[in-house]
């Protein structure tokens, strides 16, 4: 299967360009207002201290800007940042060296912590509880073990799926913060700073369009605002308009909601395979070729923020919205 353009993950094409679209300050960060809004008052009162913020998880789904958040809270700390991931760190000792080679009131990013394994879980208990850590020196009988002072340092750890995080690591961050998905607005604002970015001149309408065919998503947005710009470059005369996002949009195959064919194809087949009936993800997933995480995680919460797919305890089921986007009848008893 091809690569889907409204893939939430990071893409090789975006990594040339991310630089200079990443907002650098929170004045930039658009939307997410309660988040923000906790963490100036957060970031303030640990500056005016002169300590190190307190440890902070961010979660929600991929795109939302939790590593860009991360950036901008150490660029508003003044402190340096290392970015990790939970699947990077392999061993208890790759742990131990990425921690002792902070400074104090530094951040340590660890994305998809969720996925951090057991062992090297049990090393941050006490690193962000007491700012230590204790490693093993020798091996056998003469092993012994050794407690190291660490600098007070934050831990920013983004997820995905906040519900595998185990309760003591949870338990340890001193805030908790989910980012939502934007609304159209929010969407346009950063279609229209980043058309700003690289130099493409956008209209009024061909932001919204853009904006309305996201799913809620930054990223997915300057994807879209790329792709969009080819076009409005090769076939009309450089500028997005209404017109250009709709054909460009179109011919992409990304419909009216922002949806893809794979989605399509999972919704249709829930209306014309299983008629109508609850289907289990994993069905699901075998049916579109994708992984049930990938869906649960990633896919769906857009489908049921559109309010087309609900989850039951029978398996998942649509709604008649869902029925009309299609233009199928729907069964009574729905
Ligand atoms: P996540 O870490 O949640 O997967 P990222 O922080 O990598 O998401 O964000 C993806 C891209 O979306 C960023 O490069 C950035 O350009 C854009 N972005 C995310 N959040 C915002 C925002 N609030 N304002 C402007 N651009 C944003």
């Amino acid at each position: 299967m091809g690569e889907r353009i409204i893939a939430t993950g990071f893409k090789d094409e975006d990594f040339e360009l991310e630089p200079k679209l990443r907002p650098k300050n929170l004045e930039n960060y658009i939307g997410q207002d309660s988040v923000k809004n906790n963490l100036k008052v957060f970031i303030k009162a640990a500056l005016q201290r002169k300590e190190a913020l307190d440890h902070v998880l961010l979660y929600g789904p991929p795109g939302l800007g939790k590593t860009t958040l991360s950036n901008i809270i150490a660029e508003e700390m003044g402190v340096n940042i290392k970015t990790t991931s939970g699947p990077a760190i392999e061993r208890p000792g790759d742990m131990a060296a990425i921690l002792n080679s902070l400074e104090e009131g530094d951040i340590l990013f660890v994305d998809e912590i969720h996925r951090l394994n057991r062992m090297i879980e049990e090393i941050l208990y006490p690193a962000m509880e007491d700012f230590v850590i204790d490693i093993v020196i020798g091996k056998g009988a003469g092993a012994r073990s050794v407690r190291l002072d660490l600098p007070k340092f934050t831990l920013i750890g983004a997820t995905t799926r906040i519900g595998l995080l185990t309760a003591p690591l949870r338990d340890r961050f001193g805030v908790i913060q989910r980012l939502e998905p934007y609304n159209v607005n929010d969407l346009k604002t950063i279609i229209k700073r980043s058309a700003g970015v690289l130099d493409v001149g956008i209209d009024d309408g061909g932001a919204e369009e853009i904006a309305r065919r996201s799913r809620g998503t930054p990223r997915i947005a300057n994807r879209l605002l790329k792709r969009v710009r080819d076009f409005a470059q090769v076939k009309y005369n450089g500028e997005v308009t209404l017109e250009v996002a709709k054909h460009a949009l179109d011919m992409l195959d990304i419909d009216k909601a922002g949806l893809d064919t794979t989605d399509r194809k999972m919704l249709l087949a829930m209306i014309e395979k299983f008629g109508g009936r609850p289907v289990g993800v994993e069905t699901l997933a075998a049916y579109i070729g994708e992984e049930a995480e990938t869906i649960e995680d990633v896919y769906e919460p857009y489908l049921i923020q559109l309010g087309y797919i609900q989850r039951t305890p029978r398996g998942r089921v649509l709604t008649r919205l869902c029925y009309n986007h299609f233009g199928i009848a729907c069964p009574d008893n729905i």
